[in-house]
């Protein structure tokens, strides 16, 4: 039996009580927390388990990710320079170009990317929402099998007339028929669900709902779910014209639209909801339906905060999400809840509006749900698995500790994570990540970015100021 006692460390457990253990310390056997307590009388009960110590760090439950494009990393900053204020332009004429002309190895290099700062920054498990059919789900599903993360990969089903994608000016790299994105996510998840030690998940990744897609293929998506026990997710109630469609279509609003074609529900993961209004949010929380809060992309994409104070106050689940890189730039969660606290707070007016207790709970506690494995995950207790991540306080912005929850969620950034342990294994120790090459990852993703601009024939991606 393999055990290790991470030691001395301030532990934030999120337990029912939600306890902190001052010179704390984890017992892990194999896979799972052994025991937590205090240091002296754990490493007394355990005097012959090797130790790492971790003086003057702050040990949290490893952050979930709950909306990620991992084939957007390598379109980090594409949009700014020109910048396009139409969403559908943004989407059509730059973004979509973009991945459309990606080869598999494009998008294997981005996930690399993304998974590597994923890692770096103290996110343990994610949920991908988008993985289209040209990304090559393998490659992808593999490399998270090996850089031991956990992931639930939402893999693309549409149903898009070619009619309809010819008038939109949608990139035909994007495109993919009803019958085969779904066939294709069902191959995919009698293939890759559960490996890794459990650690993968398959779930159907929908494409919108919105004007694009015949609904009925909401229907036998959530009827195929329901079967097989897969998870769902899907970008819903973004903008003002969600809205408008679902009235189009007899509903009074998106949330009720995406209720009456069977997608809500507790294995559902709805990212953004930044319009839902009180009769919304209540029946998120009567079909236990979770949903992912993107701040930094709400902020970047000047689309103002979601109305995440009420969510939490009538009992939806709530999570975090980083969202795609060309809005956000980064995938770290701890930046995320910051903005998260501070917009909450612009659109309510008090700073009581999200603290940073709640803030860390949607990125542990909530985030495990959402991910479907919150009775294994998202507090540090024993039975659950040992995923946690340690902050070192040993740095000019983090001192001195007066709360270590404020710390976490205010002062602290992703590079502050030092040490990542997923599923009782080291993932990361004084930032070296021990399951990725790092230096051949950048070099990889530097030697091709600009390519995939030339193959896609978009411009405008260069900085406003002449460069000489
Ligand atoms: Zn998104």
């Amino acid at each position: 039996m393999d055990a290790l006692i991470f030691a001395h460390a301030t532990i934030l457990t999120m337990n029912s009580d939600r306890v902190i253990i001052e010179d704390g310390a984890i017992l892990v056997t194999d896979d799972r927390i052994g025991a937590i307590g205090k240091t002296a009388e754990l490493v007394e009960a355990n005097p012959q388990e090797q130790q790492i110590d971790l003086s003057g760090h702050i040990v949290l439950p490893g952050l979930i990710d709950a909306h990620v494009h991992t084939a957007q990393c390598m379109l980090r900053g594409v949009s700014e320079g020109k910048r396009l204020a139409d969403f559908s332009n943004w989407l059509f004429g730059r973004i979509f170009p973009l991945q459309g002309s990606y080869t598999e190895e494009d998008a294997r290099a981005s996930a690399s990317l993304c998974i590597l700062e994923m890692i770096k920054s103290g996110t343990t498990g994610f949920v991908e929402c988008l993985l289209a059919e040209r990304y090559g789900f393998d490659g992808i599903a593999q490399l998270c099998v090996d850089s031991g993360i956990r992931a639930a990969l939402g893999k693309v089903v549409m149903d898009v007339s070619p009619e309809t994608r010819d008038r939109l000016g949608w990139h035909h790299g994007m495109w993919q028929t009803r019958e085969s994105s779904i066939e294709g996510t069902i191959a995919a998840h009698d293939a890759w669900d559960g490996r890794g030690d459990g650690r993968l998940q398959v779930w159907f990744g929908c494409r919108s709902a919105e004007p694009a897609n015949d609904p009925s293929l909401f229907d036998e998506v959530s009827a195929l779910a329901r079967d097989r026990g897969m998870g769902i997710t899907i970008h819903l109630a973004e903008l003002a014209h969600d809205n408008q469609y679902a009235r189009a279509q007899g509903y009074r609003s998106h949330v009720e639209f995406a209720h009456g074609h069977g997608l809500l529900g507790p294995r559902t993961v709805l990212a953004h909801c930044t319009i839902a209004d009180e009769q919304d949010i209540a029946l998120l929380a009567k079909t236990g339906t979770s949903v992912a809060h993107n701040p930094g992309n709400n902020a970047a994409a000047a689309w103002g905060p979601a109305p995440i104070a009420d969510m939490l106050d009538a009992g939806v689940n709530v999570a975090i999400g980083c969202d795609g890189a060309p809005s956000n730039a980064n995938m770290d969660v701890l930046r995320d809840l910051r903005i998260a606290c501070h917009t909450a707070r612009m659109r309510t007016g008090t700073r009581l509006a999200l603290g940073p207790e709640a803030a860390l709970e949607m990125a542990t506690i909530n985030g495990a749900r959402a991910l479907g494995i919150g009775a294994d995950a998202g507090s540090l207790e024993v039975g659950k698995k040992a995923d946690f991540i340690s902050i070192n306080t040993d740095a000019a912005h983090l001192q001195p500790v007066w709360n270590p929850v404020a710390t976490a969620v205010f002062a602290a950034q992703g590079g502050d994570v030092d040490t990542v342990v997923i599923n009782g294994q080291v993932i990361m120790r004084k930032r070296e990540v021990l399951t990725m090459n790092e230096d051949e990852i950048l070099e990889d993703v530097r030697g091709r970015f600009r390519d995939v601009a030339s193959r896609a024939g978009v411009d405008g991606l260069t900085p406003e100021w002449p460069i000489v």
